[in-house]
């Protein structure tokens, strides 16, 4: 595991408080594109009901995923995170000795899910505009594709995953972790195509990050022997099993976040001059080296994220995460202090 570097999550509020003394209510965190608007109401009271002395029953959770996404049941899966359902796949797909295709830059935890499997990363560097630059190579057995992606904000057009799907038996794992902020979601793709998954996430849109609750739609035979493979109880809770159930119980509160969230992201590109981006964050580039650029905003307690730590992002990148409109202006001043 000698190549392996550790994730490197956005910062949290403790370790910023702690280093930089400002108090931890002052605060704001635009460094890991959580909802600022958090879940549902009825998430904390479905919370307070749970029996904790239990193990978890995801039935209900698998009915409001396929009720929210038109599948039937036996094509989704679930796990810790979407993070956990690629933790299962990869121990399904990858031995020693297989490659993965990882166009960057693009969410790191493809890169370390492939290593601890004993594969290698063929990482292709994206464009200029953040589109693929290079065709899946052959010896590849797994592609990673997220769409928005983090941290470029871009997506991917329907044509150009069906000509990679049409061109490879290779598995391909579409990362829809930022979809609902998107105008469109490929998930319809998985009916058509054997070698496609579609990971989501209810951490984002429908803000339970805390809780941990991932899935994906996967083609029959991929999702039968990913419940072989998953941890028992697919790796949630009772906690995150009533969370998602009353979450998805509750979309027209989903969709009022992300409508406030797209609003907004609408003005900070504007004002920041951003590239556009189909998700909850922009992606911009830095005239000063991009550490010194956060460092200064650590300093005023708003924590954004230094894009280093992404393969193929350069020296020069940030990404912001779209908060709420205070917490926006709060951000503002600062940019227009710093970038002066
Ligand atoms: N994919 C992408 C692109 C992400 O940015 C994230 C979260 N940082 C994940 C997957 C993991 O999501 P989850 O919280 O469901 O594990």
């Amino acid at each position: 595991m000698g190549q392996l570097k550790p994730y490197v999550a956005g910062k949290g509020f403790g370790e910023i408080s702690r280093k930089y003394g400002v108090a931890m209510e002052d605060i704001i965190k635009l460094g890991s594109n959580e909802n600022p608007y958090g879940p549902s109401p009825r998430v904390k009271e479905a919370i307070a009901a749970i029996s904790p002395e239990r193990y978890p029953e995801p039935e209900e959770l698998l009915a409001g995923l396929s009720r929210y996404t038109g599948f039937p049941e036996d094509m989704i899966v679930i796990g810790a995170g979407m993070d956990g359902v690629m933790d299962t796949l990869t121990r399904l797909f990858l031995e020693k000795g297989d490659c993965t295709f990882i166009p960057t830059p693009t969410f790191s935890y493809y890169e370390i899910l492939t290593i601890t499997a004993g594969a290698t990363p063929i990482f292709s560097q994206r464009s200029p505009d953040f589109a693929l630059s290079e065709d899946l190579p052959a010896r590849a057995k797994m592609a990673f594709l997220c769409s928005p992606n983090n941290p470029t904000g871009n997506v991917i057009r329907q044509e150009e995953v069906c000509r990679i799907l049409e061109s490879t038996d290779a598995i391909l794992f579409l990362d829809e972790a930022y979809v609902e902020f998107a105008e469109k979601s490929l998930i319809k793709l998985v009916e058509r195509y054997d070698n496609l998954i579609v990971g989501r996430t209810l951490s984002k849109a429908f803000g339970l990050a805390g809780m941990r609750l991932g899935y994906a739609l996967a083609p029959p035979w991929i999702a039968e022997q990913y419940r072989r493979a998953a941890p028992p109880f697919y790796g949630i809770t009772c906690a995150s099993a009533a969370a998602g159930s009353a979450a998805l119980s509750d979309l027209p509160f989903m969709r009022r976040s992300v409508e406030k969230i797209v609003r907004e992201r609408q003005r900070l590109q504007k004002e920041v001059s951003a590239l556009p981006s189909e998700a909850n964050f922009l992606y911009l580039q830095t005239e000063q080296p991009s550490s010194q650029f956060v460092e200064r905003f650590l300093e005023k307690g708003i924590i954004i994220r230094d894009c280093r730590s992404f393969w193929g992002a350069g020296e020069h990148h940030v990404r912001v995460t779209v908060g709420t409109p205070s917490e926006n202006d709060r951000f503002l001043l600062a940019f227009r202090e710093i970038c002066g």
